[in-house]
């Protein structure tokens, strides 16, 4: 039986996200065809030879006419200025979509430039590696992960559910919620996560008195965690930030005083507070484990040391 949902898919940026898009749709038969265009020349070149596309082609505008599924896989600072682009091109009665970390100023964004022939259903795969670029992509990536659809309101619940049929033949389970909770729940997720390995990175890196060898030699004892979230693309994680500026800011709040509260506790030496607060926290990963977002293997990041596997590259999240 076909699983063809649409058309024509078009998508706009072939990188991590959008190049997995292209190889799941091509697995799973979700799309008669597909048209992609890269910013630069040399991504549209290597998805040319990566066959990703049934057609590149140079321009936004050009990638978007007569396809009826359109998804923005790019940086989300840059989701508006695509979006003027793009507008006038769309064919009446296509999803436009996108897959930005953030929602709601990709909705403040793009929304103005859409026309009201269209649906526009914006969405997050809540799934990633902190690789970039059409190499790095893989079809499997959204297996088991959550796609959150954010349609705005009054948007046609028969696009949503079309996309969110797209979604789930990929493997992903869908949620829908707002823009703004969206943000909100990913600001505590993902957000702040990526915030403190980019800051405990760079604070091991400026140390005087422990040489950058140590770190590096004896990074097993949490460091080297950090250092893989710590490696995910600049500019997307810049952007992340300044779309999502309140709610990044109110979690920060929150975790600085946790941090204080903390570091009041050891200098006190309240073993008690530090034996409870510790409690709370490895319930939390227990309950990951329990509804399958990881895997309970441990990982000591030796493939070879004979305990059980490394969880599949899939597992890995950065998002
Ligand atoms: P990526 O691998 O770095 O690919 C980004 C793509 O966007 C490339 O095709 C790049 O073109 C293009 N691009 C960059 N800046 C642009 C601009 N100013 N205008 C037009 N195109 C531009 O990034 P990605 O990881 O796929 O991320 C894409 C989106 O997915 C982001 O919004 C991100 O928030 C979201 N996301 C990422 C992850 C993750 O873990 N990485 C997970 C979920 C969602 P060139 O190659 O030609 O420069």
């Amino acid at each position: 039986m076909s699983k063809k949902l649409f058309n024509r898919l078009a998508l706009i940026g072939v990188g991590l996200i959008g190049s997995s898009i292209a190889r799941a749709a091509r697995a799973q038969g979700a799309v008669g065809s597909i048209v992609a265009t890269a910013r630069s020349a040399a991504t549209r070149k290597r998805v040319a030879e990566l066959g990703l596309a049934d057609q590149m082609v140079e321009s936004n505008a050009a990638a978007v006419e007569g396809a009826d599924l359109v998804i923005v896989c790019i940086p989300v600072g840059a989701c508006g200025a695509v979006a003027a682009e793009i507008g006038a091109h769309l064919a009446p009665g296509a999803i436009v979509s996108d897959v930005g970390s953030v929602k709601g100023a990709v909705v403040r964004d793009m929304s103005p430039h859409l026309p009201d022939t269209v649906h526009f259903v914006p969405a997050h795969p809540v799934a990633g590696t902190e690789y970039s670029g059409p190499d790095a992509g893989f079809a499997e990536l959204f297996v088991n992960r959550w796609c959150i659809l954010t349609p705005p309101e009054g948007t046609d619940a028969a696009a949503v559910e079309k996309l969110a049929a797209f979604w789930r033949l990929f493997g992903a389970n869908v949620e829908t919620m707002t823009a703004e909770h969206h943000d909100l729940v990913l600001a505590i997720t993902s957000h702040l996560p990526h915030l403190i390995a980019y800051t405990i990175v760079h604070t091991a890196d400026e140390l005087q008195t422990v040489t950058r060898s140590e770190v590096l030699k004896f990074s097993a004892g949490g460091f080297r965690d950090f250092t893989r979230i710590a490696a995910s693309d600049p500019t997307m994680w810049r952007d992340v930030f300044l779309a999502n500026k309140d709610a990044v800011l109110e979690m920060l709040g929150r975790f600085n005083e946790d941090v204080a509260a903390l570091t009041k506790a050891i200098r006190r030496g309240d073993g008690e507070a530090l034996f409870e607060h510790f409690t709370r926290t490895r319930a939390i990963r227990k309950g990951i484990v329990d509804i399958g977002q990881d895997s309970p293997s441990p990982d000591f990041g030796r493939p070879h040391s004979g305990l059980a596997p490394l969880p599949k590259p899939y597992a890995a999240e950065s998002d």
